[in-house]
């Protein structure tokens, strides 16, 4: 049996064949898994519990028929879906998880992340996570028609990619400090994150002892999943994964 994780698919409408390849990761590989984790944007833009927009129904209806299928079901906010709350989860089956979520893998204490908690040097993206995950200011968006939070969102998010263009490649990744502080504060070995859109396996030295810190690609590019078992972790492109025989 094993553990699987993916995060960044970027679900939308606009790439329908990513929508089919993650129906073929549920139905086939992670089926035979003991536990999916979904570690943030699932989707490219959630923006409250009822916004159906397409494809948002048709993921929801996956996601319930995989978690009925016995296998445990983990959800964590991402910064495109940080708005995933409560009548998601259960719409979908999921629990949700708080980021950092620690799991015991395989013997392994482990720490899960969406990452961008990790992106330290960007002050600027730190101070806007701070304002939209306080839950006042999530009441009173979410208190807006559905067309108004598609507007806002819409302008952030120009705003958003018009500001990463002037920002240097080190401060969109992960802070090492943040990173070493992170693990040693959960008493950690292991982590996963994505976010960072950088997948990788990295060794992290932890004074006298070595941490490792996966990270998980997108789906854009990289259709990037993780399998874990009590032999260890690999991070395939998840149509290496469904034709490999796990
Ligand atoms: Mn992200």
């Amino acid at each position: 049996m094993a553990t699987v994780f993916v995060s960044d698919l970027h679900l939308s409408r606009e790439r329908p064949e990513k929508l089919d390849l993650f129906d073929l990761l549920l139905a086939r590989a992670a089926r035979r898994a003991d536990a999916l984790y979904v570690l943030g944007d699932l989707f490219e833009v959630w923006l409250g519990d009822d916004d159906d927009t397409p494809p948002h129904p048709r993921v929801v209806r996956s996601l319930a028929r995989y978690a009925r299928g016995g296998a445990g079901l983990y959800f964590m906010r991402g910064n495109r879906d940080f708005l995933a709350g409560p009548t998601f989860a259960a719409a979908a089956g999921c629990a949700l998880l708080p980021d950092p979520a620690p799991i015991d893998l395989y013997g392994t204490p482990c720490l899960l992340m969406h990452g961008d908690l990790l992106c330290t040097d960007d002050i600027a993206y730190q101070a806007f996570r701070r304002r939209v995950r306080d839950p006042d200011w999530q009441r009173r968006f979410l208190a807006k028609p559905l067309w108004r939070r598609k507007m806002i969102s819409r302008l952030a998010r120009l705003a958003s990619r018009a500001a990463s263009l002037g920002k240097p490649e080190a401060i969109m990744d992960v802070n090492g400090e943040a990173v070493r502080e992170t693990l040693r504060a959960g008493n950690a070995t292991m982590l996963i994150h994505g976010h960072t859109h950088r997948p990788g396996i990295h060794e992290v030295a932890l004074g006298g002892r070595v941490a490792r810190r996966i990270v998980l690609g997108d789906w854009y590019e990289q259709d990037s999943v993780l399998r874990c078992d009590g032999d260890g972790q690999q991070l395939l492109r998840v149509r290496d994964y469904l034709d490999a025989n796990y």
